[in-house]
């Protein structure tokens, strides 16, 4: 009761007690900043001795003191937090405060300040149109100000202020979270990361820097590793997050995962981040208080980059899967030829490459099962692992076939040979193991690393021949031994002239009603004394002798040919498949010279398909997406043949007039194991989010096909349903198919 009536104590009745303002002990950056205006020196202290000790959402009051209108301009000027002003109207002038308040609006551009105007005669009060034009929040007569309403009329104003202000900083981060939405839609993950990062650092108003890590869901034992961080943590790129050697960041990083919850500390932060396929968390190395931390916008911008990781995070897997081999858990020959560029750069990997190719694999595996060849293989890797892991580098470069880059006080053949001394245990069984390899010394000559594989290739293959000795080194006359090629490439223009070379069609079907819905045309090159010259061999030495062109050319008329047979016997539907080789795209003439052919055999354009391989691709993809944009136009489909072998096209994926992704034999081969089947999945996932059909090569199995059909392949191609055959078969393929099927 007696507070109450103290309360009601009107505050600026004459009295003349000297009140002294206390020096005040707030802090000022935590504190709200009330501006007390008034040429009254009176007044200030009795307003600061009113209000002292008050605190609303959590912050003490915090004065300044300006005596005249002009005084609080200069105040404003110099103060960009001032949450409220009182403000006496009448000072220097009958209109000082007035004149202040216009100032402080108009010219300073401080909207959020709240104002409360006092007077000391009622017949000051401003006019209504002036109190909303300056956004003035209350107007008091001095003698309506008892200490209870003052204070409900601050609170109120710093409750109002407090509201626009958050409201001015939502919106201007709801505008960085848009931007940062937008180029958040990267694929390279280390960009992706540096993007996030940044977002989240103009959000939560730090500097810090930081790492993503990604845990998938749905796989078994999958770890949570780093796909990429800031400059700071470039270290820790692709690690696990356990192998990280930082302890405070494997243990916030494992907690944000296994809570599912973002863990915010004083020096530090790790968010979390939930899509579909995975869990991610960011960390951070700048801490925020939690009462700073506006959670849904960060929520916001944190589900963005959820969908924009999931992109990545397929792109990452792939590219992952290019460079390594699965079943060893090596470096593949891609990553090998990687590392063999930048050994060509760095003379500390050091001075010589050893392709390293077990003997009688093939044998091995015939006779005891493709699963002991398998383990055959781990077991060298490991062995070899064991010697080199950490001194050179080490790769499967093909089926039976490791590479070495490294120094050769390490790297020769007696280590080698030492090294399998002992037979190797394979599921309880001793298996020794022989070995041709392939040397190549450094030779400041060599430029690119598929220059040295080669030569290291051309050493093995003459180790292979000597019956001496189970290695060599690669020498100049080596390569002249090419010499044979050049007799074959004559031999394969001379047939070319003669009409001798044939294009064969294998079937292509859809892959639940086996309906024939086109063929891929594929070269032969028969042999005088019988049997076919594998295109294989061949195409490369057209390629290098300018003959592909024409060849080239001559596919395609071969399959308008075809094309236009098979329409004149109604089958109009049925595409054919040509595959288009380097060299074909190199040259200038290689669209006008399909279009025209295609307006010769007046075939369907929508009939014909080009099969394009990702090396193509990659040799100038500028050229080829221009050429591709234009036969496209025509009406040609076109397919990325070989697709996951290189992964190299990535970036250029969604740049691509693509109709059709053709997935290679080899992950059609490995389907029913693990790995093959998560990379096929991967690939028909990227299909499908690329608006893609997808076709299936070398399917030679009923299960492979299963599981092919499960995943959602729509077309298959392979031995399963018919080897290649030649032109005059096709009709009846088509025509026998088609019966036997309306027999079903
Ligand atoms: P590719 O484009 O990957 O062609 C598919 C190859 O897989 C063909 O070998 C085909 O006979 C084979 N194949 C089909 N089904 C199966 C199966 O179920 N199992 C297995 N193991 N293999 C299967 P082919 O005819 O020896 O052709 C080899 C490569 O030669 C082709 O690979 C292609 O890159 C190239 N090639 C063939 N014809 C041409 C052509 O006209 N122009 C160009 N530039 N390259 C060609
Ligand atoms: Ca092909
Ligand atoms: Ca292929």
């Amino acid at each position: 009761m007696l507070q109450n009536k103290l309360d009601d104590v009107i505050l600026f009745a004459d009295d003349d007690d000297d009140l002294d303002i206390e020096p005040d002990e707030v802090d000022p950056s935590n504190a709200w900043h009330v501006l007390v205006v008034d040429d009254d020196a009176e007044i200030h202290s009795v307003t600061q001795l009113a209000l002292s000790g008050l605190e609303t959402l959590g912050k003490p009051l915090y004065f300044g003191h300006a005596y005249s209108g002009k005084e609080s301009i200069e105040y404003m000027q110099n103060h960009h937090d001032v949450a409220v002003i009182l403000m006496d109207v009448v000072m220097e002038h009958e209109n000082a405060g007035l004149d202040a308040v216009k100032h402080i609006r108009d010219q300073l551009g401080q909207t959020n300040t709240r104002i409360i105007l006092r007077t000391g005669q009622p017949g000051y009060a401003p006019e209504e149109t002036v109190v909303q034009q300056y956004d003035i929040n209350d107007y008091k007569t001095k003698t309506e100000l008892t200490r209870s309403k003052l204070v409900t009329t601050l609170i109120s104003a710093i409750r109002s202020f407090d509201q626009i202000t958050q409201i001015e900083k939502s919106k201007a981060q709801l505008a960085n979270i848009v931007a940062s939405c937008v180029q958040l839609q990267q694929q390279d993950p280390q960009k992706f990361t540096q993007e996030t990062v940044s977002a989240l650092n103009d959000l939560l108003e730090i500097h810090a820097q930081g790492l993503i890590c990604v845990r998938p869901i749905n796989k078994e034992n999958a770890r949570p590793f780093v796909i990429g961080s800031t400059s700071d943590y470039q270290d820790c790129n692709g690690q696990l997050i356990e192998q990280l050697d930082n302890g405070r960041i494997i243990m916030q990083l494992s907690q944000c995962l296994n809570h599912q919850q973002h863990q915010l500390h004083a020096a530090d932060m790790a968010l979390f981040v939930k899509s579909k396929k995975f869990h991610a968390a960011i960390y951070l190395d700048e801490g925020i208080d939690s009462s700073q931390f506006n959670e849904q916008l960060t929520n916001v911008l944190l589900s963005n980059v959820g969908v924009s990781l999931e992109n990545v995070q397929l792109f990452q897997e792939l590219k992952n899967m290019a460079f390594r081999d699965n079943l060893t858990g090596l470096s593949n020959r891609t990553d090998f030829i990687r590392m063999l560029d930048k050994y060509v750069q760095d003379p500390s990997m050091g001075d010589t490459v050893v392709l390293v190719d077990l003997t009688h694999f093939a044998d091995i595996n015939d006779g005891l099962g493709q699963e002991t060849g398998n383990h055959l293989l781990r077991a060298v890797a490991e062995r070899l692992k064991e010697k080199y892991g950490n001194n050179s580098r080490l790769a499967r470069v093909s089926a039976d076939v490791f590479g070495i880059i490294g120094h050769k006080i390490l790297v020769n053949p007696e280590h080698i040979l030492e090294l399998f001394d002992y037979p190797l245990k394979v599921q309880d069984q001793r298996i020794p193991v022989h070995f041709s390899m392939g040397f190549c010394d450094r030779d400041p000559n060599d430029k690119t690393g598929i220059r040295i594989l080669k030569h290291a290739d051309i050493a093995l293959n003459q180790a292979k021949k000597d019956r001496q000795q189970c290695y060599s080194y690669f020498s100049d006359t080596m390569e002249q031994k090419t010499a044979w090629r050049l007799g074959m490439a004559h031999q394969l223009r001379e047939d070319f002239a003669a009409n001798k070379l044939q294009v064969w069609f294998q079937p292509q079907l859809d892959i639940s009603s086996h309906n024939v819905i086109g063929f891929e045309a594929l070269l032969r090159w028969p042999r005088v004394e019988g049997g076919m010259i594998e295109p294989e061999v061949f195409v490369p030495l057209a390629e290098h002798s300018g003959l592909m062109i024409d060849i080239g050319n001559w596919v395609v008329e071969e399959s308008c040919r075809q094309l236009k047979q098979l329409e004149d016997k109604g089958y109009n539907k049925i595409r054919i498949a040509i595959n288009v080789s380097m060299a074909q795209f190199r040259n200038p003439k290689f669209v006008p010279t399909i279009i025209d052919t295609v307006h010769k055999f007046a075939v369907k354009p929508q009939s014909i398909e080009l099969e394009i391989t990702e090396s193509v691709l990659m040799n100038n993809p500028g050229a080829v997406i221009d050429a591709l944009t234009l036969l496209k136009a025509e009406g040609i489909q076109v397919s990325l043949d070989d697709f996951g072998t290189g992964f190299s096209s990535l970036n250029y994926l969604h740049q691509l007039p693509l109709d059709r992704m053709k997935i290679d034999r080899a992950f059609v081969r490995d389907i029913l194991s693990k790995n093959g089947e998560v990379i096929v999945e991967t690939v028909l996932a990227l299909g499908k989010k690329l608006g893609l059909h997808t076709i299936a090569e070398g399917v030679e199995e009923m299960v492979q096909e299963r599981k092919l059909l499960d995943m959602g392949c729509e077309e298959v191609q392979g031995f399963l349903y018919a080897k290649p055959l030649a032109p005059e078969q096709v009709q009846n393929f088509v025509a026998e198919h088609q019966n036997s099927h309306q027999h079903h």
